[in-house]
């Protein structure tokens, strides 16, 4: 990874440059596109939800990992989002790639990256996956059970392990541990095997659970990964990498999250032990945004109360993009993006915040009521079909996970921004 380092060295100075700029761009690109949709004579499919994807965003995003966790070299969560624009970057700056499956796999391959810069980081996995790995060169990959061990004694012997243990992600968003990692009492008996299977165990891996909030979870899993490596030393193994895993968020917490972590890594573990993580959601969450057309609306009127509220159906709903209401706990936040001919985006108008406020539900366009993208928000009482809403921080396990329920499609067109001339100059734009 001197690649990495030298990357940052040449362009850190221009770190943030394009911070500024870069709602600008997004507000010209969601402007132009939704502009020339006119919903009475489009060809349908004209006006699908569309995503604007600041690759800036990514960028800055990398150079704040650098400074923050310099220690630790981030190997990109693929499953997150698979983005080809978002990857090209990522081997540009000189990322590796945590991925889960063949597909993702290949995906990294066919861009180009070497198979060192990858790690199959998966627990169970498929046998058939497995032979395609080692065949394709991966070696680094995960285990946390005995049977997983015999099927790679088979399948790929002269793969590089990593111990997953079981942590405390008792505060994070998506839980992990009721799925995945040893236990402290079980890594002895899987170090044994290993050992007697003449397999060749690298390192300890572990996550504390997906947009994780309580630094603690970091400082017990970097000591319970340093008594594995001390287990694993007692049994002639030479463990030379460690793997703390993704749950980074890109808010705030970030910076205090990746000092406590930063500290005990330095604490426990000395400088000639390699780090990696697995981030996914810190690197793409907050450079997608997405743009959905109101459909349909239905007025509901309450006649003993007297009052009026309006149901607005989306082109875009938890079957597709907004599967992270239902998978990742979000609550996507719905802004107006254009209203009758009035852009919006990023915009206060005097006279748009009028007193005539209405109470909105928003839904999505399939036929099922779990089908909900917001219970209930304030808006001007002028929405109505053909106007677009827009979300932000839309980037991390959205699409991904996109179904094609009722037919709808589960590809939607990303406009692609660079508000960073560091991350312009390395893709040629
Ligand atoms: N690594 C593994 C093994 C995961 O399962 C996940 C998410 O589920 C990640 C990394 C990425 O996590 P995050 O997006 O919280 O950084």
């Amino acid at each position: 990874y001197e690649d990495l380092r030298s990357v940052g060295k040449t362009l850190g100075t221009t770190v943030n440059h394009g911070a500024g700029i870069s709602k600008q761009l997004i507000g010209e690109a969601l402007k132009s596109r939704v502009e020339a949709v006119d919903p009475d004579t489009c060809d349908a499919g004209d006006e699908d939800a569309f995503f604007v994807a600041d690759l800036g965003e990514v960028y800055r995003q990398h150079m704040r990992w650098k400074k923050n966790l310099a220690r630790v070299k981030p190997h990109y969560a693929v499953k997150c989002n698979p983005d080809p624009q978002v990857l090209r970057l990522m081997i540009e700056l000189g990322l590796g790639f945590d991925c889960a499956s063949k597909n993702e796999i290949d995906t990294v391959l066919n861009l180009g990256v070497d198979p060192s810069r990858i790690i199959y980081a998966q627990p169970c996995k498929t046998n058939a996956y497995v032979r395609h790995a080692a065949q394709a060169g991966v070696k680094q990959m995960t285990f946390d059970n005995t049977d997983e061990l015999y099927k790679t004694k088979r399948l790929s012997p002269d793969a590089e392990l990593y111990l997953r243990i079981l942590t405390d992600d008792s505060q994070s968003l998506c839980r992990l541990s009721q799925k995945f990692g040893a236990s402290l009492d079980s890594t002895a008996e899987l170090l044994e095997l290993a050992k007697k299977l003449e397999l060749n165990v690298v390192g300890v891996a572990f996550h504390v659970g997906s947009g994780a909030s309580d630094p603690k979870a970091f400082i017990k899993a970097v000591q319970d990964a340093r008594f594995v490596f001390d287990q694993a030393a007692a049994l002639g193994f030479n463990m030379h990498t460690l793997d703390v895993g993704g749950g980074f968020t890109g808010d705030d917490t970030f910076e205090p999250m990746a000092a406590v972590l930063s500290a005990s890594l330095d604490h426990y573990f000395p400088p000639h032990i390699r780090v990696i993580g697995e981030p996914g959601r810190y690197y793409v969450s907050t450079a997608f945004t997405i743009a959905c057309h109101i459909i349909a609306r239905r007025t509901v009127t309450d006649a003993t109360l007297g009052t009026t509220s309006y149901m607005l159906y989306l082109n875009d709903g938890v079957y597709g993009n907004f599967s992270s209401i239902i998978f990742d706990h979000q609550n996507p936040v719905p802004r107006v993006l254009k209203c009758g001919n009035d852009v919006l985006y990023n915009v206060r108008r005097s006279g748009y915040d009028t007193p005539s406020q209405a109470e909105y539900s928003i839904w999505g366009p399939t036929c099922d009521g779990i089908d909900i993208v917001s219970s209930s928000c304030t808006f001007p009482e002028v929405l109505d079909v053909g106007d677009w809403l827009y979300f932000e921080d839309m980037g991390a396990y959205t699409k991904c996970s996109a179904t094609r329920f009722n037919g709808f499609t589960n590809s939607h067109d990303v406009v692609y921004i660079c508000s960073e001339p560091g991350a312009k100059a390395l893709l040629g734009l």
